[in-house]
């Protein structure tokens, strides 16, 4: 273990201030952090301990929404009635994460700023472009199961690893932000994760020392939620495949899905042409085959991770068959 400093703050404007110096980074749950500062994947010369800011309130708000705060625990936030009640997709996803000691511990925000699982990215003795700018990507031609199909480029392939990211896409939410001027802003979902380029460290849209206070959903969508997720184990595992959809049938037909992916995108992954394809077609088996071309005709595989193309596929045609009680023909 390498030396660091360690302050506490208990006010946001200080926390913003205090992690905006070189080197420094939050910390709150610790549950990615510890184990990448353990493997040395991440030095920061100072640790911002946010554990103890305000900021672990779930508000109803005026536009009858939902305000997250940034520290509420994921097993808080699957729990909460109003959560399973009205966005019963993000409660199944945060489920469908991790095991139950860390959901305990995990954070909203910091489950948003997660890094990627892929093994090199975890082994120092690799070259990885997102741990070391430049240094290649041993997983092009590796051991490249779990890796991503869209979204990639030519300096990393890595899959986004969070479930609670994927629902809170499909339920378009934005992440509120205060920086270390005093600033806020609140930044849509899909404008917060970056696709890779080539710049694969860099992981977000967020300044330096810039805090996520919370997160804030819209009115709960209409149509039936779900959650699959489709992964090596039956808990405690990442996804290889999952599929957060809302999708509502009026008169026979599809009035509108959305549909967010999980273990295939290098970022939290939506598309608005699978959405538009189905808007106004009857829930038929072909509708929802052409809406999974339309997903995955950009998807590229590396060889490991070729089963992840027909697999997203498959699993996408089971969740809009399951939410629309479409028959297969
Ligand atoms: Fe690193 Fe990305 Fe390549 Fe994995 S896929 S080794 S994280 S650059």
């Amino acid at each position: 273990m390498r030396h660091f400093d360690y302050v506490r703050e208990t006010e946001p404007s200080a926390a913003a201030l205090a992690a905006s110096a070189d080197g420094a980074r939050f910390i709150a749950g610790g549950t990615n952090l510890l184990d990448l500062m353990k493997l040395q994947v991440e030095t920061p010369e100072t640790l911002v301990d946010i554990s103890r800011l305000p900021l672990k309130d779930i508000e109803p708000q005026d536009d009858g929404g939902l305000r997250i705060g940034a520290l509420v625990a994921n097993s808080d936030l699957a729990a909460h009635p109003a959560v399973r009640r009205d966005y019963p997709v993000l409660s199944r996803a945060l489920l469908a994460g991790a095991s139950g000691q860390l959901r305990n511990k995990a954070t909203t925000g910091g489950n948003l700023l997660q890094r990627t699982r892929c093994g090199y990215f975890y082994e120092t003795s690799a070259a990885c472009n997102k741990r070391q700018p430049g240094s290649g990507c041993d997983a092009m031609q590796g051991f490249n199961r779990i890796m991503a199909i869209l979204g990639t480029s030519d300096h990393c392939i890595a899959a986004h690893p969070s479930d609670m990211a994927v629902a809170m896409r499909a339920l378009d939410a934005e992440v509120e932000t205060l920086d270390a001027q005093g600033g806020t802003r609140r930044i849509p979902l899909q404008a917060f994760h970056r696709q890779p380029g080539d710049t694969p460290h860099i992981e977000t849209t967020l300044e330096p020392g810039e805090l996520i206070t919370g997160v804030i959903l819209p009115p709960p969508p209409a149509g039936r939620h779900a959650y699959r997720k489709v992964r090596d184990r039956a808990s405690y595992a990442f996804a290889l495949v999952s599929v957060a959809a809302i999708v509502a049938v009026e008169d026979g037909r599809i009035a509108c899905a959305r549909l967010a992916f999980g273990g295939i995108g290098t970022v939290p992954w939506r598309s608005r042409a699978v959405e538009e394809a189905l808007a106004g077609e009857r829930p038929e088996r072909a509708v929802f085959v052409k809406a999974a071309d339309i997903l995955l005709r950009d998807a590229v595989g590396h060889g490991d991770n070729d089963f992840k193309i027909d697999l997203a596929r498959r699993t996408l045609v089971a969740v809009l068959e399951d939410t629309t009680g479409g028959t297969p023909a």
